[in-house]
């Protein structure tokens, strides 16, 4: 089975004030589904009773409580797997993903590959497979997580294994900032006409109430000023903002992280 071989369904979730949590329905068997980041359990049981579905396992990208709150209430309703990084932080794990290693899943369909991508937190992992990329607070459409435990270096580097997996990749991010993230990067890019005509198709679709998610990683390439750190436009941005030259894409992207971390 080819992890590129075909599309999921996939349904988001919404939690909190702009979390999402994905299922993932099985090809094989489509009344069981994945929940990716299940932060609240309330808002799935919901949907899972909606759609008549049951929870097949749990997989999770990071150890924040809003990743990961909803967890053991539904472990009361479903005796299931619980996969995730290696961080003692998340108590209710059940199975480990290192980098490299497959998170298979045979029975349902599955089959995703691990990519540690630290930065948002030390342990991160996002998972790619049938054409989808689950990446948590690491990547988002138009933006990045803020750096809780990682260093610019490292972030930097994590983004940029994400941006190399193929173009048509579809991204599920974990929260809806795409509008807001979008402002930062044609503040940093105004010029971007990609970012242009996509915060016009974004504001219509959140116009319409419906998720700007999932992106495309070929998207991303495009508009998200955090994957274009090497682009000479967004590092004259960067260098005008820190008063000094940069040698590095991982420097420029240290300024942009650090100006968005108070950008309003
Ligand atoms: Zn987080």
């Amino acid at each position: 089975m080819s992890i590129h071989a075909t599309h999921l369904n996939v349904r988001p979730v919404r939690a909190f004030a702009d979390n999402y949590i994905w299922l993932i329905e099985s090809p094989r068997t489509p009344t069981q589904v994945v929940a990716v980041d299940p932060g609240e359990a309330d808002p799935v049981l919901a949907e899972l009773k909606r759609q008549d579905r049951s929870l097949a396992a749990i997989l999770l990208t990071h150890h924040h409580p809003d990743h990961i709150g909803g967890v053991p209430e539904l472990l009361q309703h479903w005796k299931v797997p619980v996969i995730g990084p290696d961080d003692s932080r998340i108590a209710l794990k059940t199975h480990t993903l290192r980098d490299g290693e497959r998170c298979e899943m045979p029975d349902l369909g599955l089959e995703f590959e691990t990519l540690h991508v630290p930065g948002h937190t030390v342990s991160h992992i996002a998972l790619f497979g049938h054409g989808a990329l689950f990446c948590g607070d690491t990547l988002f459409s138009a933006g990045c997580g803020r750096m809780f435990e990682g260093t610019p270096e490292q972030m930097s580097a994590s983004l940029n294994r994400l941006a190399e997996l193929p173009p048509e990749t579809q991204v599920f991010c974990g929260h809806e900032y795409t509008a807001a993230n979008l402002r930062f990067a044609l503040t940093v890019e105004p010029n971007n006409i990609a970012a242009q005509e996509y915060q016009e198709s974004v504001q219509r679709i959140r116009g319409a109430g419906d998720p700007s998610l999932p992106s495309t990683l070929s998207m991303e390439i495009r508009v998200n000023p955090f994957l274009r750190c090497d682009k000479p436009n967004v590092r004259a941005v960067a260098e005008a903002r820190a008063g000094k030259s940069l040698a590095e894409p991982s420097e420029v992207f240290a300024v942009l992280r650090a100006w968005k971390d108070t950008f309003r």
